[in-house]
């Protein structure tokens, strides 16, 4: 089986960076910030920088495929006023090509948030249509939408946000979807049991399609099934344990794509690489 599994490593000092702080944790993959996550504006990567950060990928022996950059958490590309969604819209596009620029495949991002101003489909729709117009104007890069808990008005917390994003979509082969555990959990998904496993899956297969799964946040969850609340804790020490990352470490469907913690102890992340990998029966 060929998994895939890493962290959300730190980008501090450079984006090169972040491939050796993935290698010096045992990772085979990586998310990172290519920029600051709390600020609108970022200098333009340089040659040099990014000469030094596919150099640095090469020399851990880290393919592009399993490296998802995450955007700016300031991004909301539904947001219900025209200038502010313009704004995520501006930024949304740098980040794509700053993955462009990189020789990476895919971003990762949260869907929007209506802020309570506008309906769900309103705001979905926005969202599409900023995406739509982010592939008009790119190349190469995977738009992949992250599932959410469904915490304040964040939309992605249904499969059905999910698929409503895709079918709007005017280039179904640069669309994806990035699970998050947690997220899936706290939005009503249960993978507890081997049942609960198995039927969210298929729920999901009906619903988005495997084919769409570009990669997954590996997260336990600190609050309770279907509460709604995005918060991670570390493998086994939540609400979801660990069986469900042994489903996930022997699914197939899982095999190949970017397998990313984002769990709250970053000091055990290199043991929770290693037990993952244990749990794959051999
Ligand atoms: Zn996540
Ligand atoms: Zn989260």
């Amino acid at each position: 089986m060929s998994k895939y599994v890493g962290a959300h490593v730190s980008a501090s000092g450079g984006v090169f960076n972040a491939p050796l702080n993935a290698k010096e944790i045992g990772a085979k993959a990586f998310a990172l910030f290519t920029k600051n996550q709390r600020q609108w504006k970022a200098k333009p990567l340089d040659d040099k920088t990014i000469a030094k950060f596919k150099d640095n990928l090469e020399a851990v022996g880290i393919s592009p495929k399993q490296v998802l950059p995450h955007d700016s958490y300031l991004i909301n590309l539904g947001h219900p006023e025209e200038e502010k969604r313009q704004k995520s819209l501006d930024a949304f596009i740098d980040e794509v090509r700053r993955c462009e620029q990189l020789g990476l495949d895919k971003l990762n991002f949260h869907p929007g948030s209506h802020l309570k101003k506008i309906s769900e489909e309103a705001c979905l729709d926005l969202i599409a249509d900023a995406m739509n117009k982010t592939l008009e104007v790119t190349e190469n890069v995977t738009l992949v939408i992250e599932n959410t808990a469904g915490q304040g008005s964040n939309l992605g917390y249904k499969f059905e946000h999910l698929a409503y994003l895709i079918d709007r979509s005017i280039d179904k082969s640069r669309v994806g979807v990035c699970i998050d555990t947690c997220h899936m959990f706290t939005a009503g998904y249960d993978i507890r049991t081997k049942e609960a496993y198995d039927a969210t899956w298929q729920t999901f297969d009906e619903v988005v399609g495997f084919k769409y799964l570009k990669g997954m946040h590996i997260n336990d969850s600190k609050p309770d099934l279907g509460s709604r609340v995005d918060r991670h804790h570390s493998l086994g020490k939540g609400k979801i344990g660990l069986d469900a990352f042994r489903f996930i470490m022997n699914d197939p469907r899982m095999d190949d794509i970017p397998l990313v913690l984002e769990t709250i102890d970053e000091s055990i992340w290199a043991e929770e690489i290693a037990l993952l990998y244990g749990m794959i029966a051999s």
